[in-house]
């Protein structure tokens, strides 16, 4: 079949741009866009990694930070794999690939504008697009969200779901748990050969069984005869029972109640069912096939001609009767790959061309598998060793390795870790005789006004994230003096690049600002601002608040009062592991939720407390911090290391060698730490050092007012750690000395 060239999507030009050296940046010509890491999106993030495109962005559009891989879904069910053999990690994999992760939900297209709009970020652009969604079970007038009731997707989660429903539904009771999985196909049957495997690990003491609904007449229809005889031999070993020919109707809080009436006790329901499509498709505009699915062309491309692409379960080629299976989902991989790459050239597109037939393999929990190729079928553990090699070489190929600092790739932080060292800071400053607190405070007219001003390179991909990161960060200056937000204004260095890019990235970065601001304080605007075309993503705000009251100094506090830290420590090491692909998804959405609280409810609790000195560590790290608190106080501090809160990861990851580029010279200051009060350094001590983007408050408080200041943070339900306390400053004292 022929398709007439499509006509460039946006012209490359041949005067390749080259990346200037000391790592200049530019804002992309065009953006890529995937939507749904699956089997066939996720092999073009793979690509990219090995062959970018320079003047395009990979953006990848999530609703979890990490993908499964079905095929592996029954061993690791069965036991016979840990889950992390099944997940694809796609924060690591789209740093490692330099591409952009927005973990959220779409909600619409606007065909048009070339738009996707998401449920909490900006609409994203795209000059080509490929959806790859995957499908839903079908749920076809049965209450998938009964408390009993698990569907297989989203898979991501599936296990934790079972895992709960499993111990809901224990009981001490004599009869045997009543086990029901809806869906005679492949996946049906994988899971009730596996299921037993996953009990027995649960650690349930209540015998069970398992039976097995079909709407078919035959379970596996579509495979031979012999395969079915020895997946119902196995079925029979395991006690395994199967109804065929009926459908389920209705399921209530105790049975699954089949066509013609009939109901079978129930206390739990896999729904397993055929694979129908997600309701989001039809939200697209998008022509669809009968089924609902999105209507391509054999190139993979929307029958719409919009630069869109539908590939895996999502799609469905006009004409081709292949059901939805992982097989042509991986088959379409390349094709995409090489269509996406030729339709923003302006050439004739790829066909594919679905294969006839495939190898089935089907893990039956017991160490061994059926397979079946072109209608001849065997048995054995030599099938399950095949089907493994096969399973573990496709999730490999997509998971980054955990690998040590790469020395070559050290480069200057970014977010907090790109501000100048409290030594070169505090030279500069020598001479003058400039105000040294977290923020200014001036009079004007009587009202005592905080300024302050926070400026760093971008920290991440996401410019809304960047822009909420940069307001949260520079808001923390007027919480650390005890100061009401009012207004900011914003500082924007914009690298070069097409004027839409521009405009698209000043507006992302102004709209997370805004967003941040406004859940900060009701009224608090971004009154003005200041761009500039630059060598680098820069982003800052000056923030402006008002004091109710007397401010937060860092001399106020006295010998005696309690040390408390609102925030975990770790994110400079995270952001450092995280630009070398190492930082893992589940640190890195702690990291990012850390990241985004605010501290001004904090700041408030304690002003109401009484408090009146505090301060907010940032870029020279939690000793850096303290130092400024201990000079301006005349009093030293012991700090009491198994109580400082860290982030997931942030130890490992310390113990794997990762620094921050400010941590040498923040590290300095451990020349005041005295370590003679433990008997080895702890393991977070580095961590003391690291410095933070959006960190945590530290707060002095006088020991009549911690109990007050306890309760409301309870009452709120805020967590803070208490990590130490002021002592006299004595001579030959050590500034700081450190306690388990
Ligand atoms: C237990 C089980 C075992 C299976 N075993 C096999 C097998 O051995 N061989 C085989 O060929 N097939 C198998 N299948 C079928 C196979 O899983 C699917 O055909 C295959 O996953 C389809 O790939 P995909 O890329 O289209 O979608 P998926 O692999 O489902 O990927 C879609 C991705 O999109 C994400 N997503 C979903 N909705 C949104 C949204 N709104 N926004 C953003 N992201 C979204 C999902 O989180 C997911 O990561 C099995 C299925 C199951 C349930």
């Amino acid at each position: 079949m022929h398709f007439s060239p499509s006509p460039p999507i946006l012209s490359q030009g041949h005067d390749q741009m080259e990346m200037q050296a000391n790592d200049v940046e530019e804002l992309p010509r065009q953006k890529i866009v995937l939507l749904g890491i699956g089997h066939t999106n996720a092999h073009v993030l793979a690509q990219w990694k090995m062959n970018p495109n320079p003047h395009a962005n990979l953006i990848c559009i999530s609703n979890h930070t990490t993908a499964t891989y079905s095929g592996m879904l029954p061993a690791v069910l069965a036991g016979q794999k840990p889950v992390s053999a099944m997940e694809i990690d796609l924060v690591q994999l789209c740093a490692s690939a330099n591409a952009t992760l927005l973990v959220d939900d779409v909600v619409g297209l606007d065909r048009e504008k070339r738009e996707l709009q998401l449920a909490d970020h900006p609409p994203i652009a795209f000059d080509v697009l490929s959806i790859g969604i995957g499908s839903v079970p079908e749920t076809a007038g049965i209450d998938s969200k009964l408390n009993h009731v698990v569907t297989i997707k989203p898979m991501q989660t599936f296990l934790q779901r079972l895992e709960r429903s499993l111990h809901r539904e224990e009981r001490e009771s004599e009869t045997p748990l009543q086990i029901v999985i809806v869906g005679g196909g492949a996946a049906g049957i994988e899971i009730c050969c596996c299921l037993p495997g996953f009990i027995d690990a649960s650690s349930i003491n209540q015998r069970y069984q398992i039976t097995l609904v079909n709407r078919g007449d035959e379970i596996l229809s579509g495979s031979s005869r012999s395969v079915r005889s020895r997946v119902e031999k196995t079925f029979r070993q395991k006690g395994i029972e199967v109804i065929v020919g009926r459908a389920v109707q209705q399921i209530d809080s105790e049975s699954v109640i089949l066509d013609g009436g009939e109901s079978l006790k129930a206390d739990l329901v896999i729904l397993a069912t055929g694979a129908t499509a997600p309701p989001l498709l039809k939200e697209l505009g998008l022509p669809l096939c009968d089924k609902g699915f999105l209507l391509t062309d054999q190139t993979l491309r929307s029958v719409a001609s919009d630069p869109i692409f539908a590939v895996g379960d999502t799609g469905t080629i006009q004409g081709e009767k292949t059901h939805k299976a992982g097989v042509f989902a991986v088959r379409q991989a390349p094709i995409l790959w090489e269509n996406i790459q030729r339709l923003v050239k302006g050439q004739t597109l790829q066909t594919y061309h679905p294969q006839h037939s495939f190898l089935r393999l089907l893990n039956t929990g017991d160490g061994s598998a059926i397979g079946e190729w072109r209608g001849i079928s065997a048995e054995g553990k030599w099938l399950l060793s095949l089907k493994d090699r096969i399973d573990s070489t496709f999730v490999k190929k997509y998971q980054v390795p955990s690998l040590t600092p790469n020395k070559s790739l050290e480069m200057q932080c970014r977010g907090c870790g790109s501000k100048l060292a409290s030594i070169e800071l505090a030279a500069g400053l020598a001479d003058l005789e400039i105000h040294h607190d977290d923020a200014a405070v001036v009079d004007v007219e009587q009202t005592q006004i905080a300024i302050s001003t926070d400026f760093f390179t971008a920290p991440f991909r996401d410019s809304f994230l960047n822009g909420r990161i940069a307001a949260i960060h520079a808001a923390n200056d007027l919480c650390a003096t005890g100061a009401e937000p009012m207004c900011a204004v914003a500082n924007v260095v914009v690298p070069a690049g097409p004027e839409r890019m521009q405009q698209r990235y000043v507006a992302d970065i102004l709209a997370g600002g805004k967003q941040e601001f406004s859940l900060m304080a009701p009224g608090m605007r971004i009154v003005g601002g200041h761009t500039c075309v630059g060598p680098r993503a820069e982003i800052g705000f000056t923030v402006i608040g008002k004091l109710n009251g007397p401010s937060f100094q860092k001399a106020n506090a006295q010998a005696g009062d309690a040390l408390f830290l609102t925030k975990p420590l770790g994110t400079g090491v995270l952001m450092v592991a995280h630009r070398q692909a190492q930082c893992q998804a589940e640190w890195w959405t702690e990291l990012i939720s850390s990241m985004l609280k605010h501290s001004s409810e904090l700041a408030e609790l304690a002003r109401e407390t009484g408090v009146t000195a505090a301060t907010d560590i940032s870029g020279f790290g939690l000793i850096g911090h303290l130092r400024e608190i201990l000079n301006a106080s005349n009093t030293c501090a012991e700090l009491h290391t198994s109580n400082i809160p860290v982030l997931s990861g942030a130890l490992e990851l310390t113990k794997r060698g990762f620094r921050s580029s400010l941590f040498d010279k923040n590290f300095l200051a451990s020349r005041d730490v005295d370590l003679s009060g433990v008997t080895e350094e702890p393991t977070e001590f580095p961590l003391l050092f690291d410095p933070q983007t959006c960190g945590g408050l530290l707060l002095c408080i006088p020991s009549r007012l911690i109990e007050v200041f306890q309760s409301k943070c309870d009452d709120a339900g805020m967590a803070v750690n208490r990590i130490g306390t002021l002592r006299p400053r004595l001579d030959q004292e050590p500034l700081v000395s450190i306690l388990t």
